[in-house]
């Protein structure tokens, strides 16, 4: 007998995305001359910027050569990467982060689901809701989350952090005390952003209780406004208390291409049941050493690119371009009397849906009555049910029609 993993069965299915292409698919099966536009993507539409192509036809050639081909690399990545890393993401802005510090992955998805090796089970953990679902199931695969309640439709073991227009997308400080909290700024999907006083309040929060923040800044480099953090060490005593999780996916159009990264500070303890400390980084690198063998060379040698002056242009004007469609929608619905949030430090445009109507009636509207595809809040979680997710992350033009056809429909005189 092989016994599975049950947790896994406690799993929800998550039927937003399949149930959004059922739908787009029946209409076009209908309405074939029909185009649809889609604004509800969260992939990348610009292609890699020529630096990074640059460095990897390089990285190709090394290795069709004998003396400069590489075989497996440093499982926390290459020390070129990790330098350019520290370089600019964290001594620019005047924190002090190790490069042993800094472990490269494939994807801050893997990333943010693997960190639950290191940890027990046993925690108490907080997650935002709406929220990026990975948060969620991840921690039902390891049994903490616990019992699935198809009432209130929330697991057991977590503790929801509402994210509402009451509180602006701000979640409130919980009042017991929680191990492990996920926080996602800029955020996925509201869009909403914390300030410097905000996120300090989380830190101190976190010092006093000895919980850890898992701190996933996916959507940094959107980050237009002065007082919004760019990284969670920005903040003084975030290292003895918070992980970082980073991404070139959405930074550097590497949806495709896969590099990540993740910050451990060496000051980060957790502790045994005895009340023993252990250090989270040394923890965290033995698990990465035993299960991964590191990201391709090549993918590493254009994630290096990034960071060279050229690279940093090219990227800048992708993410310019994305936020420009973002205010082009945001500033479009605003006209015409929507309540819209986010949009301005991310790609992500999240409006309150008018008129009561649920989330998935007006994804069935903008569908048959603007042939516009967007994401239903409540796919998010419960907290989402009236709101609707838009994205930059489209085409120009694609994004300039789509409002066009929202101004006709929408637009009272
Ligand atoms: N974190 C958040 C909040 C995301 O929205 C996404 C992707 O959509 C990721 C992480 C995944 O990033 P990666 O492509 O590096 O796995």
């Amino acid at each position: 007998m092989s016994y599975i993993n049950e947790n896994f069965l406690k799993l929800q299915e998550n039927y937003l995305f399949s149930n959004i292409s059922k739908k787009v698919d029946k209409y076009k099966k209908e309405n074939p001359k029909k185009e649809i536009i889609n604004l509800g993507i969260g992939d990348v539409t610009r292609p890699i910027i020529p630096e990074c192509i640059k460095a990897m036809n390089k990285a190709i050639n090394e290795m069709a050569d004998e003396d400069t081909f590489k075989g497996y690399g440093p499982e926390q990545g290459y020390e070129f990467l990790r330098k350019a890393i520290v370089e600019n993401d964290y001594k620019n802005r005047n924190i002090d982060i190790e490069l042993d510090e800094i472990f490269i992955s494939d994807g801050a998805k893997c990333d943010c689901g693997n960190i639950l090796d290191i940890f027990s089970a046993n925690n108490t953990i907080a997650i935002t809701n709406p929220v990026y679902p990975v948060y969620i199931d991840t921690n039902v695969m390891t049994g903490g989350a616990g019992e699935y309640d198809s009432v209130t439709k929330t697991y057991k073991n977590i503790k929801y952090l509402k994210m509402i227009e009451e509180n602006n997308f701000i979640p409130e400080i919980p009042k017991e005390k929680i191990d492990l909290i996920y926080l996602c700024f800029p955020n996925n999907p509201t869009g909403a952003v914390l300030n410097k006083k905000e996120l300090k309040k989380w830190i101190q929060y976190a010092k006093k209780n000895n919980s850890i923040i898992f701190f996933d800044s996916a959507y940094e480099a959107f980050i237009t406004e002065d007082d919004i953090p760019h990284s969670i060490y920005e903040i003084e005593g975030a290292k003895e208390v918070a992980i970082e999780f980073k991404s070139f996916s959405k930074t550097a159009g590497f949806t495709g291409l896969r590099c990540a990264y993740i910050v451990i500070p060496k000051e980060l303890k957790g502790v045994t049941i005895k009340g023993e400390k252990i250090s989270i980084n040394k923890l965290w690198n033995r698990r990465v050493c035993t299960k991964f063998n590191g990201v391709s060379y090549i993918i590493q040698k254009a994630a290096e690119a990034i960071y060279t002056s050229q690279g940093k242009k090219q990227i800048q004007e992708n993410i310019n371009y994305y936020l420009e469609n973002a205010h082009i929608i945001k500033e479009g619905l605003q006209n015409l009397g929507f309540k819209v949030y986010g949009g301005t430090n991310s790609p992500y445009i999240w409006l309150k849906v008018p008129e009561n109507k649920t989330s998935w009636e007006f994804f069935d509207l903008l569908l048959e009555k603007l042939n516009i595809v967007g994401t239903p809040g409540s796919g998010f979680g419960i907290n989402g049910e009236g709101y609707f997710r838009l994205t930059g992350f489209g085409t120009r033009d694609k994004t300039e029609e789509a409002m066009n056809r929202f101004n006709k429909y929408f637009y009272k005189k």
